[in-house]
């Protein structure tokens, strides 16, 4: 892998196509591996070096600021994240893979050689796991994550004879022996199906728990709520019991429900900007600054200061105002410079609007201005994403090289010209040219 980042070294990337790069190339480079065997830990934290490094430094251009942690960068869009993904939960979410589809390929052969390795469990659902201290193989690697893959299967009971009453969770609430200790104590029916406990024979359920004593006032107020519990129960012949998947509302395995679920332990956190930033029709650079201004996550000068209190920076405020200190949401939307684009924004579009607390919140609420179409949302999101662009661009010229600026209108010029090439470029608007939607931006979303 090292190998392949050298070929890169000459290319010149933004960090949107670094970014592109990590995904397309780096995160998919060890599946195959990942999907058989369980990678050392030694290992990921290598290829999470090199995913590191190449991010925020590139390669051979010395060290830089990683501007965001490692823990932030590999959640997913949805919550906040660049999407990269943790490797080890991937790891542990292809090897899962093979746990979702033992008990359904009972024909195949890679089932039977598991089976006669290993035996069946007793449900008849999984295999043994391979005893501890036995030699290396992939299945003691992949029986590893059995418990933790359990956890997010439930039962679908058809003719109840493979899904075990007391022990397995085919209930809501989880299985009927932690809902109901004192009387699962008492049953003499242990690790036994469904339809063992039921008589058939007459057509409404009747139920046979088999206490081994009459039991006291406490245990038959428990034992109504459980026969309240299965009272709605039907058992169906013609149908199996079968196993499925939580995290889906297909009720099927998938790699990515379970990598979120091993990741935060199924609670998505929400990251309202998301869709604003990532759906946006414009290049990926543009896409990942937008992103960092949404996370405040930025080297403006007080960021820079908060990390190295004894730099001097020259300037120290603000070179677009130069009058106040510098930070993410002052540069980007409350300068006096920057506010006089986002009025101006606003006036194209002849929406009224309220200035938001910060570049966070401005992200994340859906003005619709243009409308609620596709191409009315495709062009809003460019004008958006094309004023951050712009800001920053204006901002580190100003800073580094020997530029005194531009006003605000010629900056304004630049936005809308840049707004109207991305979206000129894109699906939306396969059907129109650059200057008809910089002709006249409200007939060309209509
Ligand atoms: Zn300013």
């Amino acid at each position: 892998m090292e190998k392949r980042l050298q070929n890169w070294k000459k290319a010149f990337l933004s960090r949107g196509g670094r970014l592109t790069l990590i995904q397309s190339v780096l995160g998919s480079l060890p599946i195959y591996y990942m999907s058989l065997f369980k990678i050392p830990c030694g290992v990921i934290g290598r290829l999470e070096k090199l995913m590191k490094g190449f991010l925020w430094e590139g390669v051979e251009e010395g060290k830089k600021n990683h501007l965001v942690k490692w823990e932030i960068v590999i959640k997913s869009k949805e919550e906040g994240g660049l999407g990269v993904g943790n490797l080890r939960n991937q790891n542990e979410a292809l090897l899962a893979k093979w746990l979702w589809r033992f008990p359904k390929e009972p024909n195949s052969l890679w089932h039977k050689v598991i089976r006669t390795k290993y035996g069946l469990q007793d449900n008849g659902w999984n295999a043994n796991p391979p005893v501890r201290g036995s030699s290396r193989s992939p299945w003691k690697d992949i029986s590893c994550g059995l418990q933790s893959f359990l956890q997010c299967c439930k039962f679908k009971v058809g003719n109840g004879e493979r899904v075990k009453c007391w022990e397995d969770g085919w209930l809501e609430g989880g299985p009927l022996k932690e809902q109901f200790p004192r009387l699962f104590l008492l049953s003499r029916r242990h690790n036994q199906n469904i339809a063992s406990f039921v008589d058939l024979s007459i057509n409404f359920l009747s139920w046979n728990f088999d206490f081994r004593r009459n039991l006291n006032e406490v245990e038959i107020e428990e034992a109504a709520r459980l026969l309240q519990k299965v009272e709605n129960v039907r058992l169906s012949q013609s149908r199996a019991d079968d196993r499925r998947w939580k995290l889906d509302l297909s009720g099927l395995f998938t790699c990515k429900s379970y990598r979120s679920f091993l990741s935060n332990n199924g609670i998505v956190q929400h990251f309202p900007p998301s869709s604003q930033i990532w759906k946006s029709k414009v290049p990926p650079k543009v896409k990942v600054l937008v992103w960092l201004v949404a996370i405040g996550r930025l080297n403006t000068c007080d960021q820079i200061q908060r990390r190295s209190p004894f730099i001097c920076i020259s300037p120290h405020w603000c070179s677009l105002c130069k009058a106040k200190e510098e930070s993410v949401n002052h540069i980007f939307l409350h300068c006096s410079y920057t506010i006089q684009l986002w009025w101006k924004l606003f006036q194209e579009v002849r929406v009224s609007w309220v200035i938001p607390k910060g570049c966070f919140e401005l992200l994340s609420t859906n003005f619709e201005a243009l409308g609620i179409g596709r191409k009315a949302k495709a062009l809003w999101g460019c004008l958006v994403s094309a004023v951050f662009w712009n800001i920053w661009l204006e901002r580190n010229k100003r800073i580094f090289d020997d530029y005194t600026g531009v006003g605000v209108a010629d900056l304004w010029g630049r936005v809308r010209y840049w707004a109207a090439f991305w979206a000129s470029v894109s699906n939306e608007f396969k059907n129109y040219s650059l200057s008809h939607i910089l002709w006249d931006m409200l007939a060309v979303v209509k």
